[in-house]
């Protein structure tokens, strides 16, 4: 989708700090880090967001997760803990209209969530 600001980093037009991709995903630092590990991990495919996940999306759904535990191992994180999240509309924070999961970890967390 041209005007989508994830579009653009999965298209290499908009730089980003990748840590790992393959033929159905993209991760990458979030820019405003909220956590000592902080990675978005995105469809290559424009989905907009939980809204619109249909069956057909399967398997990047299930290769998010995936690569969500391959980062957490990496980055050290899998037996401190670590949270995976989607925001979804106002209510949110919501602020890319392009479905991303943050991984975020590497410090206590406080729950519920703010
Ligand atoms: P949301 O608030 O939609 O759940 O998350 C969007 C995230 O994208 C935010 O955490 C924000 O810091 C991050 N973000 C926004 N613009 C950019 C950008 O240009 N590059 C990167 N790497 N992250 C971005
Ligand atoms: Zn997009």
């Amino acid at each position: 989708m041209s005007d989508c600001l994830f579009c653009g980093i999965v298209e290499g037009t908009i730089k980003a700090n990748i840590v790992y991709q393959n033929d159905l995903v993209v991760a990458f630092n979030d820019i405003g880090r909220k956590a000592p590990v902080h990675v978005l991990i995105i469809p290559r495919k424009h989905i907009v967001g939980v809204l619109d996940v249909t069956l057909d999306d399967g398997a990047v759904i299930a290769e998010i997760f995936q690569v969500a535990a391959r980062l957490a191992r990496e980055f050290g994180i899998a037996d401190s803990g670590f949270r995976v999240v989607v925001n979804s509309g106002p209510d949110s924070g919501q602020s890319v209209f392009h479905l991303h999961c943050h991984l975020l970890g590497g410090r206590q967390m406080s729950w519920p969530p703010g």
